[in-house]
C-alpha cells in the first residue's frame, strides 16, 4: 500500500515537473521587426481551466450575477473594513529619527519612501474616495467583458509591486480577472521568479510573468505583456498602484458600451514620502504646445453642464499609463507604437491617435486607482532620460500634428533636429486607418489649445506683483474660489500663466474671468468662451492689466488676504504686474 502511494505520488511529481517545462517556453515576441525575444512562463505551470474551477470559487468572496456583494475581511469588492497598522485606510506613515535618515538614503533609489513602501502591509486597506453617487451603482458584472491586467515594471520597489498585485487580485470581480500579466522589463537585481514563488498559490494562479531579454522600455514592454493577454479587456497599470473599491466595474461598462472608447480611472495620489493614499479632484488631462501633459480643473460651467458627478467625463487625453481598453480595439488601431524607447510620450501618442482614428477617451470619476507620485523618474535609459523622452515627443508631433508640428518645436526648441526615428510605419498606420487631421482634433476635441501657441502669446510665465512681491496663483482654481497671489517659485505649474492675441489671461485650460465689474469684485478661473467680454484683458508690457470692457485694472485685495481684485485703475504698485516673457515688438 505505501509502495503504491509513494509510486503515485512520485508520478504525480514527474508529471508536474513535465508540466512546468512545458510551460516554461520561449516565446516569440511581439515586436517586430526586431524580432526580439522574452522569456514567458507561467509560474509553476498551473492551467489556466483551473482559475474558474470549483476550487477558486470556494477560496473566494462569492459572485453572484449582480455585483451585491458581500465585505469580506480584507473588503474584497466591498468596502475596506478599518483595521489597524502602518498606512491602513490609506494613512500616511510619519517615520522620525533613525528611521528617517534610514529612508532618506533610500529616497533615491526609487524617488519614493522605501523604508515605508516596506513597513505597510502589500494588502492595506483603503479608504473609499469615490463620489456618494457612485456608492450606489450596481452594474451586472455578469455582462461585463473579462480583463488582463498588464503591468510592467523596471526594477520596482517589491513592496509596491506586490500592493499592486493583491489591490488587483482582492478588488477585482473574480470572474472578470482573467490574468494579471507582469512584465519584468529586464529589472537588474533579485531573482524575481523566486521571489514569485513566495505568493500564495491562490493569487499566483492569475498571474503570467514575462521578462524580456533586454530593455525595452513602457511602451515595448506593455505591448509584450498584451501581445499574451486573452482577456477582452486590457488594463494597464503601473508597477507602484493600488486599486481601489469597484475600480474595475465602471471601466469594463464604459468600454461596454462603446468598445472604442479607452476609459481612464481616476488617479488618486499616494504621497512618495508618506504614502499616504490622497483623493484626487476630477480634472480633464490636456497639454500644452511642448507636449508636457497638465491636469485642467472643471470649470463652473463644466460642472454645471454635468448630470452627477459619477458621469464620464471625456478628455484630450490620458493622464498617464493607467487605462483600460478593448483588445480587438487596441490591436485594430495599433498598440502602442513599438518605436517609443524607454518612457515618456507613449501616452499621448495613443490618446491622439485614438481620438484622431475615431475612438474617445474617457476618465471615469467612479473608479479609482492611488499612483505614487513621484517629482522625476528614477531610472537612467541608454541614451538619457532628455533624449529619450525628445525622440518620443517628436515622433508624437512629426506622425499626429501636421503643419502643427512648428508650434510644437517653437513651444520646445530643444526637440529641433532631434533624431526621432523612423515613422514611416505609423504614418501608413494613420492612412490605413483613415484618421482625422490635426486641424479636426483642435475644433471637435481640444479647442482651447488654439490660440496659445507661441506665436499667439503676448505675455508668458510667472505675473510679478511689484508691491508685494509675490505672483499670481490659482491656490484653489477650478473649484471656483477666488484666485490671488503667492511667493513667486521657480517653474510652478500653478504660476504658469499667458496673455494670448486674443487678450484670454489663461491658465491651463481656464481664463480669468471677471463676472462682476464692480471694484473690489474677486476674480476666478473659469473655462474660455471665446466671446471677449468678462475675459478680455489688455497688456503687452509690464504694468497695468486691464480688463478691457469693464476698463478696470487688476489689483491685490491686500497683503493678508492675496486675492486678486478688479479696481479703478490709478498707479498703484499692487497695479503693476510684470510677466516673465514677452512677445519681441515686430520689426516695421
Ligand atoms: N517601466 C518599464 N521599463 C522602463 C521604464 C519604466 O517597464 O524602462 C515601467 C515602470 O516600472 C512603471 C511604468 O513603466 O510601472 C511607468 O513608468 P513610471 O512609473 O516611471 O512613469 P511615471 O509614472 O513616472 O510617468
Ligand atoms: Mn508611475
Amino acid at each position: 500500500m505505501a509502495t503504491k502511494l509513494f509510486s503515485l505520488l512520485l508520478g504525480g511529481i514527474i508529471w508536474f515537473s513535465m508540466a512546468s517545462v512545458v510551460y516554461f517556453f520561449y516565446h516569440e515576441s511581439t515586436l517586430q521587426p526586431t524580432n526580439r525575444r522574452a522569456v514567458f512562463l507561467m509560474i509553476e505551470g498551473e492551467s489556466r481551466q483551473e482559475n474558474d474551477g470549483p476550487e477558486r470559487a470556494r477560496s473566494r468572496t462569492k459572485l453572484g450575477s449582480s455585483n451585491e456583494l458581500a465585505d469580506s475581511e480584507f473588503g474584497q469588492l466591498g468596502r475596506d473594513v478599518p483595521r489597524f497598522g502602518p498606512g491602513e485606510n490609506g494613512q500616511p506613515v510619519l517615520l522620525y529619527g533613525e528611521a528617517k535618515e534610514r529612508a532618506d538614503d533610500t529616497m533615491k533609489v526609487h524617488n519614493f519612501n522605501l523604508v515605508v513602501s516596506n513597513m505597510i502591509s502589500v494588502e492595506r486597506t483603503l479608504k473609499d474616495t469615490r463620489h456618494e453617487r457612485c456608492r450606489s451603482i450596481n452594474y451586472h458584472v455578469s455582462a461585463l467583458p473579462s480583463v488582463s491586467v498588464i503591468v510592467a515594471f523596471y526594477n520596482e520597489a517589491w513592496s509596491a509591486l506586490l500592493r499592486t498585485i493583491y489591490s488587483v487580485y482582492n478588488r477585482s470581480p473574480t470572474s472578470l480577472l482573467k490574468e494579471i500579466i507582469l512584465v519584468d522589463d529586464s529589472s537588474d537585481d533579485g531573482d524575481i521568479v523566486e521571489q514569485m514563488k513566495a505568493i500564495p498559490r491562490r493569487v499566483r494562479i492569475k498571474m503570467k510573468l514575462i521578462q524580456t531579454k533586454r530593455r525595452e522600455g513602457v511602451a515595448k514592454a506593455r505591448l509584450l505583456g498584451a501581445g499574451e493577454a486573452v482577456g477582452e479587456v486590457l488594463v494597464f497599470l503601473d508597477s507602484h498602484s493600488e486599486v481601489n473599491t469597484h475600480w474595475l466595474e465602471p471601466l469594463l461598462d464604459a468600454i461596454n458600451r462603446d468598445r472604442s472608447t479607452v476609459a481612464a480611472p481616476v488617479t488618486d495620489v499616494i504621497d512618495h514620502e508618506t504614502l499616504e493614499y490622497v483623493e484626487s479632484g476630477i480634472s480633464r488631462s490636456v497639454f500644452r504646445w511642448d507636449l508636457s501633459i497638465k491636469q485642467s480643473p472643471l470649470s463652473k460651467a463644466d460642472l454645471a453642464d454635468r448630470h452627477s458627478p459619477a458621469e464620464p467625463l471625456r478628455t484630450p487625453v490620458l493622464a498617464n499609463g493607467i487605462f483600460a481598453v478593448d483588445r480587438n480595439n487596441f490591436e485594430r488601431i495599433g498598440g502602442l507604437d513599438n518605436q517609443m524607447e524607454g518612457w515618456g510620450g507613449e501616452t499621448l501618442e495613443f490618446s491622439l491617435r485614438i481620438w484622431m482614428c475615431g475612438g474617445n477617451v474617457q476618465i471615469i470619476p467612479c473608479s479609482r486607482v492611488g499612483h505614487i507620485d513621484r517629482k522625476e523618474t528614477p531610472y537612467d535609459f541608454p541614451g538619457g532620460v532628455e533624449s529619450t523622452y525628445l525622440h518620443n515627443v517628436g515622433r508624437v508631433a512629426e506622425i499626429w500634428m501636421d503643419d502643427f508640428k512648428k508650434d510644437f518645436y517653437a513651444a520646445l526648441p530643444e526637440a529641433q533636429n532631434k533624431y526621432y526615428g523612423d515613422i514611416a510605419d505609423r504614418i501608413a498606420l494613420r492612412d490605413r486607418l483613415a484618421c482625422h487631421p490635426f486641424q479636426w482634433y483642435l475644433e471637435k476635441v481640444y479647442p482651447s489649445l488654439q490660440g496659445t501657441a507661441q506665436d499667439k502669446l503676448v505675455a508668458w510665465g510667472r505675473c510679478h506683483n511689484k508691491q508685494t512681491n509675490l505672483c499670481v496663483d490659482t491656490v484653489k482654481a477650478g473649484e471656483s474660489k477666488p484666485i490671488g497671489v503667492a511667493k513667486c517659485g521657480k517653474g510652478l505649474p500653478s504660476q504658469a500663466f499667458m496673455i494670448t492675441l486674443d487678450g484670454e489671461f489663461r491658465w491651463e485650460d481656464l481664463c480669468l474671468d471677471l463676472a462682476d465689474y464692480r471694484p473690489g469684485q474677486k476674480l476666478t478661473l473659469e473655462g474660455c468662451h471665446g466671446m471677449g467680454g468678462s475675459q478680455e484683458w489688455k497688456h503687452s508690457k509690464p504694468g497695468h492689466i486691464t480688463h478691457k470692457e469693464s476698463g478696470m485694472c487688476l489689483d491685490v485685495a491686500g497683503l493678508q488676504t492675496k486675492v486678486l481684485v478688479i479696481n479703478v485703475c490709478r498707479e498703484r504698485p499692487t497695479e503693476s504686474w510684470e510677466f516673465a516673457h514677452y512677445r519681441k515688438p515686430k520689426k516695421s
